[in-house]
């Protein structure tokens, strides 16, 4: 029998290489930044047409390249940064496997221009799928050009799986921003189709993270700094009460090296431990320096996770470091019972008068009008009335600290409700009497049985409905806000927020200015109350964050049913009679009343013989 096994043509093994170097847009992205960086460029450009899948360009002006090395520069394992493996243990460049670029030119057309300072004319060398189409000199300044097009040109299957341009395009901010925040001395742009996403001037990192995420940041972040044998921090951590709905802002650098640790960001995550509200997730900016030798960062292809030999000691110093920081820019409690309850406060409470719960009842309002006249529409009490919607939901907020008067009234006015259904019964008035269960369910009779409704499902089931219809056939009104709302996103989230600006302003919300790191609001849903929209806004990015919408479609139906989540009444909410009876005409007008959008159940009977049983 013959032989069988030979060796793989070089464009084929560079293609199989790719594989696991080149993903999508934004890892050529990060492989060319790196290059540039390697190159000791002081000034990086980046282009990209329709999210890089047509046209990627990065011009440096770092060392450039000789004829031969321009040449060599696309073989696979061909580096200029080791030379025995030695090495790998004193790296100091961010490459070093010599395969990023025969990687990216067996999948695209690949067009190099590179000079060094010493030479008089550059050199032009042009590649697709890893065939050298042409290599000839030309002018040009000293430094590196390259265009990467078309990529996966030859593999439609892996062209096919790239989503959306939106979707893409925010990976490769997610890259840029994790090289550029590595290195402030470096000034880098990223100009998209034609629109300038970052214009970024060398400068420190507290300057650089400010640029990136916006005007604000810079009163957020605390310093930190230590300095031990083995580690040196530096950096900043978001103050506590800035804390965000998402993972998004938390960075570790290691040795300029943007890496993923769940370690360590647990390390940090304890140093804030009591200082954060549930589900919130604090901000950092850390830089590490270890000993190069201390790290293996060979581990991984696409080189985020990194392995440190002596992890435990980084945690410790890590955590104590961040402690020590936020103890001493006065953010953190000295002493625990000396604690500051402000800190508590979600932040957009901060500066908010307390505010006395009360319940007050659309007084004016029949709940039997409507039936009367055979339509049962539903016209939520908060539509009509948001100030008493909005007092009930703010006001309940701190229930668990401290019982007021007032609170106190309220549950005994719940009482008197549940009296109301006993005595409704009784008069066999029963079919539209409610009471509430442990905060957290309705109750309603039914005319064989009972019924009950998990009021937070009902109302999310109800306002998702609502807000699809609002979408997608007639806008909702807004409420004109007095004063205009500027909030501050970073330039990602402002990318997210105008691909779904017009769904959102069909739902009320009026912007009246969006600029790169910030939005202005004049108008809100009327069932919204101002305070709740920021935590509304930051939910809703976060959930398109996490769940990455391919088409239209899916995107409205995400954006109901984040936003109703968000404005729907809670568990723990007490609601009056009207309230409670409002959510279950409400609901029971729905389209499909029987599940949350999440396609969780709503609601439960219990029929009369099963109750019988339960007493034989
Ligand atoms: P690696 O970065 O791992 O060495 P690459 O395939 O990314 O491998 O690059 C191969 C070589 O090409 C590098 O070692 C470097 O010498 C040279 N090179 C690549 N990009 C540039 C650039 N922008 N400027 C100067 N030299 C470059
Ligand atoms: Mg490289």
């Amino acid at each position: 029998m013959n032989d069988v096994i030979h060796l793989l043509p070089d464009h084929v093994a560079n293609q199989i290489a790719a594989g696991e170097v080149v993903q999508r847009p934004a890892s050529v992205i990060k492989e060319l930044l790196e290059n540039a960086i390697d190159a000791r460029a002081k000034n990086i450009q980046v282009f990209i047409k329709e999210a890089g899948k047509i046209l990627i360009k990065i011009v440096d002006d770092g060392v450039g390249m000789s004829v031969t090395d321009a040449r060599l520069s696309f073989e696979r394992h061909a580096t200029s940064k080791i030379t025995s493996a030695e090495d790998l243990f004193r790296l100091n460049t961010k490459g070093f496997r010599g395969e990023a670029l025969a990687s990216i030119a067996a999948i695209a057309h690949v067009e190099l221009r590179t000079k060094r300072e010493t030479d008089e004319i550059g050199t032009c060398i042009k590649i697709e799928g890893s065939h050298v189409v042409s290599q000839e000199p030309c002018s040009m300044t000293t430094g590196t050009s390259i265009s990467v097009k078309n990529l996966f040109y030859n593999i439609p299957a892996r062209r096919n799986f790239l989503k959306s341009d939106t979707v893409e395009t925010r990976h490769i901010i997610d890259e840029f921003q994790r090289v550029a925040l590595a290195h402030p001395n470096i000034a880098f742009s990223l100009v998209h189709n034609v629109g300038e996403l970052f214009q970024l001037p060398a400068s420190n990192y507290r300057q650089r993270i400010t640029n990136i995420l916006g005007g604000k940041t810079n009163e957020k972040l605390v310093p930190v700094n230590e300095e031990t044998e083995i580690l040196t921090i530096s950096g900043f951590v978001g103050k506590p009460q800035f804390a965000k709905r998402t993972r998004g802002e938390q960075f570790f650098f290691v040795n300029d090296r943007f890496i993923k640790s769940p370690y360590l960001n647990h390390a940090v995550t304890q140093a804030f431990e009591g200082l954060l509200k549930d589900n919130a997730y604090p901000s950092y900016f850390l830089y590490l320096k270890v000993d190069p030798k201390s790290i293996d960062i060979n581990i991984h292809p696409t080189k985020t996770e990194i392995k440190f030999d002596d992890e435990h000691a980084l945690y410790a110093i890590m955590r104590s470091a961040i402690k020590h920081s936020l103890g001493q820019f006065n953010v953190s409690p000295v002493l625990d019972f000396d604690r500051d309850p402000t800190l508590d406060t979600p932040y957009d409470y901060q500066n908010k008068q307390a505010s006395t719960p009360k319940v007050e009842v659309d007084r004016n309002f029949n709940p039997f009008r409507s039936d009367a006249r055979g339509e049962r529409s539903f016209q939520p009490p908060f539509k009509k009335d948001p100030g008493s919607w909005d007092s009930l939901y703010t006001g309940l907020q701190g229930e668990d600290t401290e019982v007021s008067a007032d609170v106190r009234q309220i549950e005994f006015e719940s009482e008197e409700v549940t009296g109301n259904l006993f005595g409704a019964s009784k008069g066999g008035e029963a079919q539209n009497s409610t009471f509430q269960l442990n905060k957290k369910f309705i109750i309603s009779t039914l005319k064989n049985g009972m019924l009950v409704i998990d009021q937070h499902r009902a109302h999310t089931r109800i306002l998702y409905e609502e807000l699809l219809k609002s979408i997608t056939v007639s806008a909702a009104v807004s409420q004109q806000l007095l004063f205009p709302l500027s909030i501050q996103f970073s330039q990602n989230e402002i990318a997210q927020l105008k691909g779904i600006k017009d769904a959102l302003e069909q739902t009320g919300f009026i912007f009246a200015e969006i600029s790169s790191d910030s939005v202005e609001i004049t108008g809100i849903p009327t069932s919204v109350s101002e305070s709740e929209v920021v935590m509304l806004l930051e939910q809703l990015l976060a959930d398109f964050e996490n769940e990455v919408p391919g088409n239209n479609f899916s995107q409205t139906d995400l954006l109901a049913k984040s936003l109703a989540k968000s404005m729907a009444v809670k568990s723990g909410n007490l609601l009056n009679s009207t309230e409670q009876q409002h959510i279950v005409n409400g609901l029971f007008a729905c389209k499909e009343p029987t599940l949350t959008p999440s396609n969780k159940p709503v609601f439960i009977t219990l029929p009369i013989e099963e109750l019988e049983k339960k007493f034989m």
